[in-house]
């Protein structure tokens, strides 16, 4: 349920809440909004007398929660989230551009990415360092060799840096090395990895998985919530469909669906979301026109020559003509890219 406070509740009553949710067995999530503040109990509350809240000082109103997730959920809090890390802003006004190579192969590829990138406005690096493979024979990442080159391009550029997190094992080590935790596709429903990225200190970009619902992503994006780490990212990164024509199948209705149901940002992968070079520029301006508050775009220096996922990846000069479209539809929707 949430607790609606009075516009001119004090701290002390927010508090005197916070604690009788606790003390009923439930958690606690404060959500300062620009109106008024809310407190979302969460957990079983099908045994709690509303009546014993609703008198306590400083409260306006109870209502339950209807949506299955109830942090994310937009009933929660009505503004849009903003996440941040350095200088990327993904959500609000802003519309984030994060982009780089699947994966981090050397020095050279990883510091000429990340000066590439910047110099047409993206504000986040993307690399994988830990790679999630099909085939156990492809190439599965340079590790922690691959994060530190990662931090020192951030060095060089002062990127935010975007990497995936395969296991609970390597949360800490990834963390210490990167801006933002990249939960890949494939680990959408780890349980136990979602709970371990809720609890450090760093955003999380929490890709769908391509057998998923929304419902599905959204719980699982409340699994990090419900560990206190407000700061998700929602990506949408493509589905599984009967059509071979593309990657997997980008649905871009997610996005203004996204949007009426949680407070979340919402990111769009063209990449993977299409598998094609030639169609990623296209997809990224429509995303923006369906309102997407950031991007994650695969850009390699010599897409022939990549280790991995080449084929969807832009050189810079395409990057860079990307990034002039794009900046042209949402200057048009009032909005900041970059
Ligand atoms: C990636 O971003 O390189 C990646 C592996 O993405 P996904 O988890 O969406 O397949
Ligand atoms: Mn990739």
């Amino acid at each position: 349920m949430i607790i609606v406070m009075e516009k001119n509740a004090s701290d002390d009553q927010v508090s005197h809440i916070e604690q009788r949710v606790r003390d009923l067995g439930l958690k606690a999530h404060v959500i300062r909004g620009t109106e008024r503040t809310v407190v979302a109990a969460v957990g079983d509350d099908r045994k709690v007398a509303r009546e014993s809240l609703e008198s306590a000082p400083g409260v306006a109103d109870i209502v339950p929660i209807l949506a299955p997730y109830k942090v994310a959920s937009r009933e929660v809090k009505k503004e849009p989230t903003q996440v941040c890390a350095l200088n990327l802003k993904v959500g609000g006004n802003s519309i984030g551009v994060i982009a780089g190579p699947c994966s981090v192969e050397n020095e050279e590829q990883i510091v000429q990415t990340a000066r590439a990138v910047k110099a047409a406005g993206a504000t986040g690096l993307r690399g994988g360092a830990f790679k999630p493979r099909t085939s156990p024979y492809s190439f599965q990442g340079l590790k922690e060799d691959g994060l530190k080159l990662l931090d020192l391009a951030r060095q060089e550029t002062g990127l935010a840096i975007v990497t995936e997190v395969m296991s609970t094992e390597d949360v800490e080590l990834v963390a210490r090395y990167s801006d933002v935790l990249q939960v890949g596709a494939r680990n959408m429903q780890n349980y136990r990895l979602l709970e371990a990225v809720g609890k450090v200190p760093r955003p999380v970009l929490l890709k769908r998985g391509p057998a998923s619902s929304i419902d599905e992503w959204l719980l699982a994006a409340e699994y990090i919530l419900n560990e206190g780490n407000p700061n998700v990212m929602l990506c949408e990164r493509g589905i599984r469909t009967f059509e071979t024509h593309t990657r997997y199948t980008l649905p871009l209705a997610t996005v203004p669906y996204l949007h009426r149901k949680t407070h979340l940002p919402v990111v769009v992968d063209p990449s993977h979301g299409t598998g094609h070079t030639y169609l990623v520029p296209d997809m990224a301006a429509a995303s923006i026109a369906a309102g997407c508050d950031g991007l994650i775009v695969e850009v390699h220096p010599n897409p022939e020559k990549a280790m991995s996922d080449g084929y969807q990846s832009l050189d810079f000069p395409q990057f860079d003509d990307m990034m002039t479209r794009c900046r042209v539809i949402a200057t048009a929707l009032g909005r900041t890219l970059g």
